[in-house]
């Protein structure tokens, strides 16, 4: 519990949209429409809104989302130049929400993620916790694939020594003071769910369930979602590099041992064949050698990108009527 008693807050539900023109209309409805019953409960104050991130779609999204925004000011546009994908967009969002709203929640286009667990969150907001997490209940509306590689993906998270909290996706609350936090990380490779928990707030959790998708698809194809994951590995750990050079030291040992029998075999005048040993000793050197190389690549090219310091994200349009403080619903 914090000491003073915290007012309502003026909340904004930043929203990535990636060519989800089937959806986000209905969202808009939903998202609006939960807005105002918030309001109406006295959970969040007058002049929250829904914050829609475009991430470069190819499709009508963003002609739609500047028509639900036309005239409304419960819904403000964000649109980037182009897709500088999920987490980015979130980012963008957060960031610009951020000058208003006394808290933020990022939650998927796609209404997955169950809307009526934002009550929960507020109140845990209320009781002192600066960020508050979504924690998925099951895994019913994935399939098993999505199902097993996300439960492997966590144990190796955690294995490296990531904080990830399991199942935790973007659908997150954030107080105006933890976002100022996050708009001191310079980092380029973003991984949100990792680096946030290390922000150490007063923290909380909500556990909510998880819808089928609204409509159209998932707009994380296995590139993204592999990219996802290693730069999860690759920002947040070091560890991989520390294993390689373990490994190293186990396969010089081993050598050594090797070259003392290979040389005791030459004095003894037994120069067997070998062929199997030969093959078998340097293909897995070589294979050891470039798994070793590829890890250090990765950690290379991220520090390639991270020395750019380029921009994380790029706003092209923002549609936003902010001085509406007064309009009560
Ligand atoms: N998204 C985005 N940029 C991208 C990919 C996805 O902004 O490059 C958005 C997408 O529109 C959705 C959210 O991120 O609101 C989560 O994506 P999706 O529902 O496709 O992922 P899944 O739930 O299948 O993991
Ligand atoms: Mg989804």
């Amino acid at each position: 519990m914090s000491e003073e008693q915290r007012s309502i807050p003026v909340l904004y539900l930043v929203v990535p949209c990636y060519n989800e023109e089937e959806v986000v209309e209905k969202s808009a409805r939903v998202l609006g429409d939960k807005l105002h019953r918030l309001m109406g409960a006295h959970k969040i104050a007058a002049g929250s809104k829904v914050m829609f991130v475009n991430d470069g779609s190819k499709d009508q999204t963003l002609r739609l989302l500047h028509q639900i925004a036309a005239g409304n000011p419960l819904y403000a546009v964000v649109s980037l130049a182009g897709n500088f994908g999920h987490q980015s967009a979130i980012l963008a969002g957060m960031m610009t929400a951020r000058t208003a709203a006394d808290v933020v929640v990022t939650i998927d286009a796609d209404l997955q993620q169950d809307i009526e667990a934002l009550d929960r969150f507020l109140e845990c907001y209320m009781a002192g916790s600066e960020v508050v997490y979504g924690v998925r209940n099951d895994r019913h509306s994935d399939g098993a694939f999505k199902k097993g590689t996300a439960t492997l993906y966590y144990k190796l998270m955690h294995l490296l020594g990531s904080r990830v909290i399991t199942n935790h996706a973007d659908y997150r609350l954030m107080s105006r003071k933890a976002l100022d936090a996050l708009a001191e990380y310079r980092e380029t490779n973003l991984f949100l769910r990792g680096l946030i928990p290390t922000m150490g707030f007063p923290s909380d959790v909500v556990y909510f369930d998880v819808k089928a998708r609204e409509a159209g698809h998932s707009k994380y194809t296995l590139g993204k979602m592999m990219t996802l994951a290693l730069d999860g590995i690759t920002s947040m750990s070091v560890r991989p590099l520390r294993m390689i050079s373990v490994l190293g030291f186990i396969v010089f040992l081993f050598s050594c041992v090797m070259g003392v029998i290979s040389l005791v075999d030459w004095v003894r005048g037994n120069n067997v064949p070998g062929y199997t040993t030969t093959m078998i000793v340097s293909l897995l050197i070589g294979g050891i050698t470039l798994l070793s190389l590829g890890i250090m690549g990765e950690y290379i090219g991220k520090i390639y990108m991270e020395t750019k310091q380029r921009p994380r994200y790029i706003i092209d349009t923002v549609v936003w009527k902010k001085d509406d403080q007064k309009e009560e619903q």
